[in-house]
């Protein structure tokens, strides 16, 4: 958010709501309370969900906005549904719903559109680790596949990371758990937490780096190993894995395209946001973006900037960030990352069927599928539900 030499407390202060601690709790539960403040003209960067969403409430209390969308067609950015012939679909980006994930599901139910339980375990499916396969009622197996520590051996991914990464926030007071939802920490333990990243807390607890990566592919956590270990605990701490999802019946872009369709003004497609600006002495916030291949500016009382960071990364900003911001939004380098990668695969078939993406016993499998259906869902033209999640662990050399 940047607006003069602003901030996003400003920007939340100047359209009424109460800067407190439970912002971010129950966000629509404070903007409801908002008296209608003097209307604002936002521009803003991107029309992913943050993009979207933020407009659509924006324009519900009166303010106006600029929505400039790099992409030429797709509104909604990593909530990205493919469509086949016949009606079919698959998720190339988000397609589950948590439980905890409340705003989502205010927004489903408000938008008209229906969920049903997305099909998360298969104990029948395989997983290839190492040049072996097995089903993942099995996986414990593909243990040996991997020098692991005495301690660890017959032990499956679930185990391992019950026993390390559950335990240490089983070792955790209910105040500090309840720090994992706090914007700054305030807890020693959460501090220290929030300097670790996953593969840090489970080489603290004495994980060997084989059944790290045994765990990390056996779970889908390989991608997320030098992540703030705070998300991970966050998560894992609201059950989010442990609990059912459910998923958009015709597919996670109905989402977005709702919301687009209830604005006022539309996504400007094909703008891409190149440079940031401010101009403190006027109170004004600019986008400079690439149209058509021309330079274009778009102005407002505030600028709301919902590009991910790998893209903010390459945006000019001026005046620039401080260091700090600089180096939370420049790409991490991951060295020491194991030889795995994952990709999705959309197998299509003539019968829907009842399985979908490994899993493990405790019903964590991070990794994401892309699933394919028809909108329907459930007719005879349907197809798989089927999610294949291709995790590749090198053999060790
Ligand atoms: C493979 C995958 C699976 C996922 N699965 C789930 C899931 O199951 N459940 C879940 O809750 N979440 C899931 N997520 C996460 C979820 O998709 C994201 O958290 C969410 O969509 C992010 O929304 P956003 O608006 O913040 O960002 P984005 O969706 O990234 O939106 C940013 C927008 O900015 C646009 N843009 C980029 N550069 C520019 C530019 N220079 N100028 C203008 N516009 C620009 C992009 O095109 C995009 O539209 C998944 C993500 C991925 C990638």
């Amino acid at each position: 958010m940047i607006h003069g030499l602003l901030s996003r407390r400003h920007f939340l202060r100047r359209l009424g709501v109460a800067v407190g601690a439970t912002l971010g709790t129950s966000p629509l539960a404070e903007l409801a309370a908002v008296a209608a403040p003097t209307p604002v003209h936002v521009v803003i960067a991107g029309a992913g969900l943050a993009g979207l969403c933020a407009a659509l409430e924006l324009e519900r209390r009166g303010h106006t906005c600029t929505i400039l969308e790099a992409e030429t067609r797709h509104v909604g950015g990593r909530a990205r549904t493919l469509r086949f012939e016949g009606g079919l679909y698959g998720e190339a980006g988000a397609m589950r719903v948590p439980k905890s994930h409340t705003l989502t599901r205010h927004y489903v139910a408000e938008l008209g559109l229906t969920l049903r339980p997305f099909v998360q375990s298969n104990p029948d499916a395989f997983m290839f680790m190492r040049g072996r396969r097995e089903r993942v009622r099995d996986v414990t197996r593909l243990g040996a596949a991997y020098g692991l520590a005495a301690a660890e051996q017959g032990k499956s991914p679930e185990d391992l990371w019950a026993a390390s990464f559950v335990k240490r926030l089983q070792g955790l007071s209910n105040e500090e758990r309840q720090d994992f939802l706090a914007v700054e920490p305030r807890t020693e333990a959460v501090r220290a937490l929030d300097r670790l990243s996953v593969r840090r807390v489970l080489e603290a607890e004495s994980v060997s780096a084989e059944a790290i990566e045994f765990l990390s592919v056996g779970l889908g956590v390989d991608t997320l190993l030098d992540d703030a270990a705070t998300e991970a605990m966050r998560e894992e701490s609201q059950a989010v894995w442990s609990q059912s999802f459910d998923e958009i019946v015709g597919g996670t872009d109905r989402l977005p395209a709702a919301m687009a369709a209830q604005l006022r003004d539309k996504p400007r497609m094909g703008c891409e946001v190149v440079r940031l600006e401010q101009d403190p002495l006027r109170g004004k916030a600019a986008a400079v973006y690439r149209e058509a291949g021309r330079l274009r500016r778009a102005e407002g009382d505030f600028l709301l900037c919902t590009l991910p960071f790998p893209v903010l990364a390459r945006v000019e900003v001026e005046p620039g960030f401080s260091g700090a911001k600089r180096r939370a939004i420049r790409p991490r380098e991951r060295p020491g990352i194991p030889a795995t990668t994952r990709r999705r695969a959309t197998p299509r078939c003539r019968r829907r069927r009842a399985f979908s993406s490994p899993r493990t016993a405790g019903g964590r499998r991070r990794g994401a599928g892309r699933r394919c259906r028809s909108a329907s869902g459930a007719s005879r033209r349907s197809v798989t539900s089927l999610a294949c999640i291709l995790s590749w662990s090198a053999p060790a050399s």
